[in-house]
Formats: C-alpha cells, sequence, structure tokens
C-alpha cells in the first residue's frame, strides 16, 4: 500500500483552500493509503508566534481535522517525533543555498524584509522534506503553492541517495487536485487564500458559523459585469473566477455547470447559493469542532497515539539514515 504524508500548520483555523487543496483529499486517501497526516508545529514557528496561540491553534486544528473526518490514529504534532528534527538537520547539510534562493515561498513570506526573518523561514523547505522522507511516503496530497518544494524534496532525496551511494529514499509525487488547488483571497484574487492573512474576510474558515459564511460571501469582492457563459470570459476576473471554481469544488460540479446556471445574471443570486452551498456542507464539521473542543484531554490523548505510531514508523528509517551519514550509536 502507497504510503501518504501531509502536513498543515496549525498558524490558525483550517480554511476554505485547505480544505479543498488538502484536507478533502486526505479523507479520501485515508480509505486505500496508509496515511500519515501531521499538524508542523515546528513549521509553525518559522514566522513571529505566541505559544499561547500556538498550543490553543494546535488543539483546534486538531478538532477540525477530527470534524472533518481524518482518522484519529494517522494524526499527531510534529514535534513530538523526533525524526522529523534530526532528518531536517541532515537535509540542511544537504540542500544547496541556490536551491533554496528559488523557493517562492520564502519570498512570498518574507517580503523586502528578509534580513530580518528566521533562519527555519528560510530551510523550511528543508524541514518539509524530512517531513516526507522520514516516513519513505511516496504521495503528498497538497495544494498547487506547494508543488516547488515537492520537488525540491525530491532534489534532496535524490543528492542523498547519490552522496551516500544507496537507493535509500523514494521518489515522491505531489498529488494536487485537479479543481481548487489554489483557492484565493475573498479580498484579492491575486493572492492565495491563508491563514496568514491578517484580513478574517479574506478566509471562510471551518469554524465560521452560518452567518458569518454568508457575511463573507456577501462581502467578498466581485466585479459589476453580470457571470459569462464560458470560463474564457472569467480570464481577466480573478476574483469571479475563484467564487465560480469553488462553487465547482464544492458541489463536484465543471465551472462550466455552474456558468450554465448563472450566465448572464449578477452576482446577487449567484452568492446566495454559494452561501447555502458553504453553510451546508461546512456547517456540520464547526459544530462536530465545537462538540470536540470540550474535551482538551481527550486531543491530547489522539495526538499522543498519533506520535507513538508515527514514531514506530519514521524512527527506524531515519536511524537508517544517520548510519549511512556515518552517525556512531
Ligand atoms: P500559512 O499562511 O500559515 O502558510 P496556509 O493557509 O498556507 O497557512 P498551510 O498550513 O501552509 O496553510 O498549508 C496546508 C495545506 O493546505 C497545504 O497542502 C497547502 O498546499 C494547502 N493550501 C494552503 N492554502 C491553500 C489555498 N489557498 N488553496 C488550496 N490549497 C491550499
Ligand atoms: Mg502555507
Amino acid at each position: 500500500m502507497q504510503r501518504v504524508f501531509s502536513g498543515i500548520q496549525p498558524t490558525g483555523i483550517p480554511h476554505l483552500g485547505n480544505y479543498l487543496g488538502a484536507i478533502r483529499n486526505w479523507v479520501t486517501l485515508q480509505e486505500d493509503h496508509d496515511c500519515v497526516f501531521c499538524l508542523v508545529d515546528l513549521h509553525s514557528i518559522t514566522m513571529p508566534w505566541d505559544p499561547q496561540t500556538l498550543r490553543e491553534q494546535t488543539l483546534g486544528s486538531t478538532a477540525c481535522l477530527l470534524a472533518a473526518g481524518i482518522e484519529p490514529t494517522r494524526l499527531y504534532n510534529q514535534s513530538a517525533v523526533s525524526a522529523h528534527a534530526r532528518l531536517g538537520w541532515i537535509f540542511n547539510c544537504v540542500s544547496r543555498l541556490g536551491w533554496l534562493n528559488r523557493m517562492t515561498q520564502f519570498k512570498d513570506k518574507a517580503g523586502k524584509n528578509r534580513e530580518n526573518h528566521s533562519a527555519g523561514l528560510y530551510v523550511y523547505p528543508n524541514l518539509m522534506a524530512a517531513d516526507i522522507l522520514a516516513f519513505h511516503a511516496t504521495r503528498v496530497p497538497v495544494g498547487e503553492d506547494q508543488r516547488q518544494h515537492i520537488e525540491l524534496t525530491n532534489d534532496i532525496g535524490q543528492k542523498f541517495n547519490h552522496d551516500m551511494g544507496v537507493e535509500f529514499f523514494p521518489q515522491v509525487e505531489a498529488f494536487i487536485p485537479p479543481a481548487a488547488a489554489r483557492v484565493m483571497s475573498l479580498r484579492d484574487g491575486s493572492k492565495k487564500m491563508s491563514k496568514s492573512d491578517p484580513s478574517e474576510q479574506s478566509r471562510i474558515v471551518l469554524t465560521d458559523t452560518a452567518d458569518d459564511i454568508a457575511l463573507k460571501i456577501r462581502r467578498a469582492k466581485t466585479d459589476s459585469e453580470p457571470l459569462p457563459s464560458e470560463m474564457d470570459g472569467l480570464s481577466e476576473r480573478p476574483e469571479a473566477r475563484n467564487l465560480v471554481s469553488i462553487y465547482a469544488a464544492m458541489s463536484n460540479e465543471t465551472p462550466a455547470d455552474i456558468l450554465a446556471r448563472f450566465s448572464g445574471q449578477g452576482f446577487g443570486p449567484f452568492k446566495n447559493a454559494l452561501a447555502d452551498l458553504l453553510v451546508e456542507r461546512l456547517a456540520p464539521v464547526a459544530s462536530e469542532t465545537q462538540r470536540l473542543l470540550q474535551d482538551e484531554a481527550h486531543l491530547l490523548s489522539v495526538l499522543r497515539a498519533g506520535a507513538e505510531r508515527a514514531n514506530s514508523v519514521s524512527e527506524p528509517i531515519v536511524q537508517e539514515a544517520e548510519r549511512l551519514v556515518g552517525f556512531l550509536r
């Protein structure tokens, strides 16, 4: 059975982009893959953080993922399994500065003020490669924004194999959904929807109430033209294209199906229908999340059991990598 690894940062409550780009596919992959899902808390301190907020968001994300249908035994938090940090360090020494300099996520997150960001943000992709390869995972369900990091994972794995003279790490394949692989901000169609966007109006999160969802969709940026009959007509209208794509992904239809229903109309009726659809699909996740959050001890025990399992899989792999490197035990 193919092994799948994927992670999400506990930097906030998971949003619609995380759901459509990643979590929804994790739930499907569980059926016929050996899955490992991780709250990557080591990654989440690469940007400034507050310890109490990190604790709360790790629990909140755990509740959300369980509510969305992730099996409890497959879930843990990264810092509880030492394989990540140990292999991450080895990969810091395998990866090349030239490779990291090309990573667009670092450029997006660091912005103009590069000098003032953490070294951790810069080597984030090396740790991500370690996350995946510590499990010898071969499939990684991610959104489009992570494609470049998966390519780097293969470069690092191959360089390790080449330098150590053994075929130790497998090739990794990004598993990017055909629809909604890059959900955009509701406020700006040129930016992806992100947990770290300061505007709460930019994203729908998995704990939003029906009223929150309706309001955010009503306020979502659009334009004054009616909806066209073809997707080509949306090529210069990123906000409208984003909403149509969200609708299609959420209802498992094609964007063409959606346009066939709403073309020629303004955004009013379309937004009402989209809000209803989102409420119908997400409200059960929100209420189950609230229920799970009542029992913190249960959430902690889920993470502990998941970490034990993750440790038993990754430990022999990372010990072998350490032996190949030349570390004595
Ligand atoms: P942050 O802003 O803190 O980086 P994020 O919103 O980018 O948070 P991550 O935890 O970095 O979320 O990513 C978790 C998963 O969700 C990854 O697989 C990523 O590719 C996917 N993802 C993130 N944003 C989107 C998006 N807007 N559309 C589709 N998939 C997304
Ligand atoms: Mg991200």
